[in-house]
């Protein structure tokens, strides 16, 4: 896996909220991760779904990010402003025939995690969503933090959604035609999303896009074992001490201990711990 594009990485919140400390883990490692290789870090805001919107959130992130030292380079990119880019990658991918309409309904799809492929086998009326026809085969990789991956296409991705009932793109489209548009090379995100690796792979390769590499960071848990979320009520990072928060999320990230001391100290000092991690 020779790759000699510049590192360009990215972190990209859900302003659903304020940042807790989940995903400041993700937004550490993303950032620590650039710019020991020397790479740019960018900002994403995924603000695709305005009723999951908070109002204020993007700005307590950002400001949030700022408080921790982790600059981002470039403009923040809005998903909100990307509707026509989303929509052209569609019009491609419905010229290659690799799109159906589905016209399932959540109830009729209700315990399938994988979709079983109803509209696919019989022509429909009234479609409501459009979804992407996988193919049949594994994708593999090799996750800097997971190690070696394989997916089934067919049994453990399924043909999944590019545009909802509501016309509202869905996050895997959005996300790799953003990761396609600011030439990602390296995704460094939290575990909760290994399991659509094989899906962003496969659809960035079917749209001619390069190979991204990932690396998946351990979750961080409550004490009942949930991974902290708005709906786990996490706590914002913002109510906590900087310096204490940052050393926790080095602690998490499996680091050496970094003394305490102004942010920019630390994150110093973790770019070396990070670099001497060994195989990456
Ligand atoms: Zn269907």
């Amino acid at each position: 896996m020779t790759d000699s594009r510049p590192y360009v990485g990215r972190f990209a919140p859900t302003p659903s909220g304020p940042l807790h400390f989940g995903s400041l883990v993700a937004a550490v490692g993303s950032w620590l991760d650039a710019r020991v290789q020397a790479g740019q870090w960018h900002l994403r805001i995924d603000d695709l779904d305005g009723p999951r919107v908070v109002p204020g959130s993007i700005d307590s992130i950002l400001k949030t990010l700022e408080r921790f030292g982790l600059e981002w380079d470039g403009d923040v990119l809005y998903q909100s402003v990307r509707f026509q880019a989303y929509m052209e990658a569609v019009n491609a991918l419905v010229k290659m025939q690799r799109t159906f309409p589905c016209a399932c309904t959540r109830k009729q799809l209700a315990g399938h995690e994988i979709y079983p492929g109803t509209c696919k086998m019989a022509p429909n009326v009234d479609p409501r969503s459009l979804r992407f026809s996988v193919e049949t085969g594994t994708v593999s990789w090799i996750d800097g933090g997971l190690g070696a991956m394989a997916m089934d296409l067919t049994t453990e991705v399924g043909d999944f959604v590019l545009r909802n009932a509501h016309g509202i793109y869905s996050y895997h489209l959005a996300n790799v035609i953003d990761d396609m548009h600011l030439g990602i090379t390296h995704v460094v995100r939290g575990a909760d999303l290994a399991p659509f690796t094989a899906a962003h792979l496969h659809l960035q390769a079917t749209l001619g896009g390069d190979v991204v590499r990932y690396h998946h960071l351990p979750l961080v848990l409550d004490e009942r074992g949930r991974k902290l979320s708005k709906q786990t009520h996490a706590p914002s990072v913002d109510d906590q001490p900087t310096s204490e928060t940052l050393q926790a999320v080095f602690a998490h990230l499996g680091m050496p201990q970094v003394e305490l001391a102004p942010v920019s100290m630390m994150l110093v000092e973790a770019q070396r711990h990070w670099r001497h991690r060994g195989a990456h």
